[in-house]
């Protein structure tokens, strides 16, 4: 194990979660900068090299920067400033005041992910103390924007700097947390996230007196080709990730149980592949969208009550489609029309479509987050996970780096909650926050000092 060096860290980190939930970033307008400079200002003095890049005035992105030997290429700790907005008047404690109260912290960004922030910037200078032989160089890159898609932030970092973002691999948000099933503990690391296609569905016919209906008028056509949707769970796919933790959930049981596992995926049965591999009802129904691609059906749009004795000419429907890794837009419209029928017309909606992606966990970096989970978390096993929303890490897979979603988290003891990303009353298992400190150190200190 490598164990944080001599120093107050623990408490220290802690202390920096409170000083940047203080910081209102909530996006929009986000207001980074003075978060971002904040950083700079506690990593310098340790020889860290830190700078504060705006994309736009007031939106600013940390790059730190503690050099190795260059033996490898860096590890890079990403995270993002900005947080979504709170409603104080919903809160027990204000949303920026950061309370420390009955054993959490409290705040906007808590969870969502100041603290993972405050562990990589603590994390920099224990590195910094310890002087490791490293044999690459260690990036934290804390960016703007992310709850907006990152355009002001990692994807403007990645557009008109790639250079400084070069590395061999990310640790992102997104997985980190335990898992029991079976009476056995399994930590997930995020390596793929859903992607999303928005589709406009349109059924057409003459518009006429309501005294004349008939079959095929517009809002008719609409209705029965949404009903093909079913309850929107489309094709069944298994990627790599799904895959893979879901195996090594059921070998718990036996070889034989993720044997089972696989060749009853292989057949398209998730419910099933499920249930054999050890999870309850309650589980079943949370791993669901993980198998497939699906569509909701969240907006219609058809005819005017003020004007109910006519028949429109058109009836809308709104789709939102969330795609696994390895679904196309065409592939997916094409799938909505197989489900839709010929009565309607099926289109892309305001061009919103962001593919799916997923990263080999089949990466050294993965291997040792698998052995400091094993060692320091009484035997875990990790588990690639798919995240059914979006994160920065999609400026950053498609340019080849393969990042990992590791936000460490231990379960709460009993009568304690969290509430985590964009919910009110955000707070954070104040526990958790060393403990994630240590993982990440271990993690990082094995990666980068090994050949
Ligand atoms: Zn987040």
């Amino acid at each position: 194990m490598m164990e944080l060096p001599g120093g107050p860290y623990r408490r220290q980190v802690v202390d920096v979660l409170r000083d940047l939930v203080r910081f209102d970033t909530t996006n929009p307008p986000g207001n980074e900068t003075a978060c971002a400079r904040y950083l700079a200002d506690l990593l310098t003095p340790a020889g860290i090299e830190a700078r504060v890049i705006e994309s736009a005035p007031g939106r600013g992105n940390l790059v730190a920067r503690l050099r190795g030997t260059g033996e490898g290429k860096p590890i890079m700790l990403m995270g993002h400033l900005d947080v979504v907005a709170a409603n104080p008047e919903e809160w027990l404690y204000p949303p920026f005041a950061a309370e420390l109260r009955d054993g959490y912290v409290w705040g906007r960004g808590a969870t969502d992910m100041k603290q993972m922030i405050a562990a990589c910037a603590v994390l920099m200078l224990a590195l910094a103390k310890a002087r490791l032989p490293l044999k690459r160089d260690v990036l934290f890159v804390a960016t703007a924007d992310e709850e907006h898609g990152g355009r002001m932030g990692m994807g403007w970092l990645a557009r008109t700097m790639p250079e400084i973002l070069e590395a061999e691999c990310a640790i992102n948000e997104g997985g980190g947390g335990a898992l029991h099933v079976g009476g056995r503990q399994f930590y997930t690391c995020q390596t793929a996230e859903k992607g999303i296609c928005r589709a406009l569905v349109t059924a057409r016919a003459e518009g006429r007196h309501a005294s004349q209906p008939r079959r095929d008028i517009a809002t008719l056509k609409l209705a029965r080709a949404l009903c093909r949707l079913g309850d929107g769970y489309l094709t069944p796919n298994a990627i790599a990730t799904m895959r893979a933790a879901l195996r090594t959930i059921a070998s718990v049981q036996s070889s034989y149980a993720a044997q089972r596992v696989d060749a009853i995926l292989d057949q398209g049965r998730v419910d099933e592949a499920l249930i054999v591999a050890g999870l309850d009802s309650e589980g079943v129904r949370r791993m669901r969208p993980l198998f497939y691609d699906t569509a909701a059906v969240t907006a219609l749009n058809a005819g005017n009550p003020e004007s109910i004795n006519v028949i429109p000419a058109s009836a809308l429907a709104y789709i939102d489609g969330r795609l696994l890794p390895g679904q196309t837009r065409q592939g997916y419209l094409d799938l909505l029309r197989s489900h839709l029928g010929n009565d309607v017309e099926v289109e892309l909606f305001r061009d919103q479509y962001s593919p799916g992606l997923e990263s080999s966990f089949d990466h050294p970096v993965f291997h040792v987050i698998s052995e400091v989970v094993a060692e320091r978390c009484d035997g875990a096993a990790l588990i690639p996970w798919e995240c059914a929303g979006s994160t920065d890490a999609k400026h950053l897979i498609p340019r080849g780096l393969p990042v990992f979603g590791f936000i460490p988290s231990r379960p709460l003891p009993p009568g304690m909650s969290e509430a985590g990303a964009h919910a009110n009353n955000e707070r954070i298992w104040t526990e958790n926050v060393p403990f994630a400190l240590e993982m990440l150190y271990d993690i990082v200190a094995r990666f980068c000092t090994r050949g």
